[in-house]
Order: structure tokens, then sequence, then C-alpha cells
């Protein structure tokens, strides 16, 4: 039996993980919260990059790498790739499919936090949805602006920002409710994809809001790509 390392973070891998055995292994960066009803391992932080990761592979006799985490996690993604080529085994990756805009939708594509700052100069009150990186700027907040950060981390507060330390899945009705109360003027975004948090780009198109969106990083090539849980859990079967 081919030995499995899963790289998660997301829900899409937790639902692999949920389907593995014993004697494969789901490894968390640590950030968030770490299962405890799985049948397969958990392993928590990092390999101690690439090579780490390569020995790691190696001492452990795994079998094949599997990339299910975060699109934006661009570092672990990298890391898997090429340890699992120095330890000459498979690397396949879960690529969820980004949201596309649709009629009627405003999207301006950026690509770092420059260039979204400089999209967001006009605008008064954004809703940044793209994790903690604002936490990191809040001294820099303009003066005309007041920022709804909403990320996993919670934070003290900020005289110019208020954060939300929530977790999606979103529904539409919830998002509809945030946006009256705040009166957002601007959405701001990663392009993660999936259904979990989707809603808030419903309400912006609703709402007629342009939407800055963080474009993707750069991935890197694996040996098989799998566009849903299903289709790699269907391959993972039938390598047995
Ligand atoms: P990253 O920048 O790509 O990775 C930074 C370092 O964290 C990696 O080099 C690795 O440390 C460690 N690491 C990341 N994922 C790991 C995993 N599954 N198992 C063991 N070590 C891991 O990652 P990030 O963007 O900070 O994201 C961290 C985690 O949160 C990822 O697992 C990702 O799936 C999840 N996540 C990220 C986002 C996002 O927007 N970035 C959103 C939702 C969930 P070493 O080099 O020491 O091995």
């Amino acid at each position: 039996m081919t030995r499995v390392l899963l790289l998660g973070g997301t829900g899409d891998a937790l639902r692999i993980a949920r389907q593995l055995g014993p004697a494969h292994v789901y490894s968390l960066a640590g950030l968030g919260k770490v299962p405890d009803d799985l049948a397969c391992a958990v392993r928590v932080g990092g390999f101690g990059g690439t090579e780490g990761m390569a020995r790691y592979i190696e001492d452990e006799r795994i079998g094949l790498v599997i990339d299910a985490t975060h699109p934006y996690a661009a570092q672990i993604s990298a890391n898997a790739a090429r340890a699992a080529r120095l330890a000459s085994v498979p690397c396949w990756a879960l690529r969820r499919q980004g949201w596309q805009p649709q009629a009627g939708d405003a999207w301006r594509m950026v690509g770092n936090w420059t260039e979204m700052m400089d999209a967001l100069a006009t605008f008064t009150r954004p809703l940044f949805t793209l994790g903690r990186e604002p936490l990191a700027h809040l001294d820099e907040i303009a003066p005309h602006q007041f920022w709804t950060i909403r990320c996993l981390d919670p934070h003290e507060g900020h005289a110019r920002a208020r954060i939300l330390a929530t977790r999606g899945p979103f529904t539409l009705e919830g998002e509809r409710a945030l946006f009256d109360a705040q009166a957002f003027d601007v959405v701001v975004s990663k392009n993660s994809g999936g259904a979990a948090t989707e809603a808030k780009l419903e309400v912006a198109r609703e709402r007629g809001l342009p939407v800055v969106m963080l474009r993707r990083p750069e991935l890197p090539a694996v040996d098989r790509e799998f566009g849903s849980v299903a289709e790699l859990l269907e391959a993972l079967r039938l390598t047995g």
C-alpha cells in the first residue's frame, strides 16, 4: 500500500483526510484547528523547508505526496513539488478552480499589497477578506478610510479598523446583513474559489460594489492535478 502524506489546512484537505486510514499522514501548518477525530495520523508544524520535507518523506516511507493546501499557500506547494522530486515519489495536487467574474462584476486585479492600496485609494470603507496581512498595515490606514478586516486571527482592535475574527462558511443572508450594517464601498479578496466564501461576491454584485482581487500566485507543476476532491479520491482509490 502506498503511504500518503497529505498537506492540508483547507476544508477540501480535511474532506480527503477523513477518507484516509491509519497508515497515512495528514499534515497541518498549525495555524488553525487541529482535528482530533481522524483515522489517519495528524502531524502539525513545518518540516523545515524542502530538504526537511524530503527527509520526512524518506524517513516515514511516504510513497505519494498530495498537496491540498490553499491556492495562495505558494511556499508549501513549491516545497512539496521539490521535496517529492528529491525523494523520488510522485506529487499530486488539488488545484481548486478560481472564481470567474460574472456579468455586472467590476473586478480589479492586483498583484501585491502596493497595487492593492493604489486600487483602494478612492474608497472609504473597504472589507478585507484575505487573511491577516492587513493587520500588519493598521498604522498606514488613510485618514479618509475605515477598514473592516475579516480573518482568523483575534486582535485587540484599532481606532480606524474593525477586526472580525470569524471563520467561514458565510451565508448569503449573513453577508447581506454585514454589508448593510457596515456600508462597505469595496470588497478586497483572494480568488480562493469554492462555495464557502463566495457569498460576499454575490452581495457585491447585487449592490454594484467593486471587488479588488489579489491574483493567484504561480504554483509548481506536479505529476497529477485534480479539480475536485471527488476526482482525487477516485484516483487514490484506483492506486490502492
Ligand atoms: P505558505 O506560506 O505556503 O507556507 C509557509 C510555511 O508553513 C511552509 O514553508 C511550511 O513550513 C509551513 N506549512 C504550510 N502548510 C503546511 C502544512 N500543511 N503542513 C506542514 N507545514 C506547512 O503557507 P501559508 O499561506 O502561511 O498558509 C499556511 C497554511 O494555512 C497552509 O497549510 C494553507 O493550506 C492554510 N491556509 C492558507 C490560506 C492562505 O490564504 N494562504 C488560506 C486558508 C488556509 P516549512 O518550510 O518549515 O515546512
